[in-house]
């Protein structure tokens, strides 16, 4: 439910599946570690019992809920519940991350190479011939500029053909999953369209303001940029 409705934080679900600690459940929007976006974590409540949502991963095409401990049985009716504060911290920071890919590859032409997202600190790779510490911090200083400006984030979605028509679609070369004939896009509008499955806030104005962390050159193919949020 995460990929429709990102501030869905609370929610009743039955379990499908229960084996040790391992949890499905018929309905979730406990996020699973992809695409450079650590899992969510959490609560799931059953009839008085409390179990951690420690780790949520796919496996095979299902959401496995990894808890604290041998799970509720299969049938049971639970009520779920984010860590918020942590799932919005990387709904900010994947938003950011999106933004400084976009305004990366607008200026320098780079691919992104590779991404890292954390609650604290989050890194973008990128490939970029010439290596210029004050390029990344001007383009950091645009992103600050649009972020308070504002501008909506849309998700919505498109026919494969149709989506690989918009240019820098895929920035991170060969992330496309190739046997899906849907493409989820995530929109920032009038500055990023990009296809992916993450979780982004509505409104850019949401990130707050980027901090350059630390930059490094780990070769041609390797710029990083690591960032932090200050609070909006
Ligand atoms: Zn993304």
């Amino acid at each position: 439910m995460y990929m429709d409705d990102a501030y869905l934080r609370e929610w009743t679900a039955k379990v499908l599946e229960s084996v040790g600690e391992k949890v499905v459940l018929d309905r979730t929007a406990f996020y699973p570690r992809g695409g450079g976006q650590p899992s969510d974590t959490g609560k799931i409540n059953e009839d008085g019992e409390e179990y951690n949502v420690l780790e949520v991963k796919k496996e095979n095409g299902r959401i496995v809920h990894i808890l604290d401990r041998t799970g509720p049985s299969r049938g049971e009716e639970v009520r779920c519940t984010l860590d918020w504060d942590r799932r919005y911290t990387l709904m900010r920071m994947h938003t950011a991350a999106h933004l400084l890919s976009a305004l990366i590859n607008k200026r320098t032409g780079a691919m992104i190479t590779g991404n890292q997202l954390g609650t604290e600190k989050s890194r973008i790779d990128f490939s970029l011939e010439e290596y210029s510490p004050e390029l990344l911090a001007s383009i950091v200083k645009e992103a600050n500029e649009l972020i308070s400006k504002g501008a909506e984030v849309k998700v919505y979605y498109l026919p494969r053909e149709e989506a690989l028509r918009i240019p820098g679609i895929v920035k991170l070369a060969d992330k496309l999953p190739p046997n899906v004939s849907r493409l989820r896009i995530v929109e920032i509008e009038g500055i990023d369209t990009q296809a992916d499955g993450g979780t982004h806030v509505k409104n850019i104005r949401e990130i707050g303001n980027i901090v350059v962390l630390k930059t490094e050159n780990k070769g041609k193919n390797n710029r990083r940029l690591y960032f932090g949020l200050e609070k909006a």
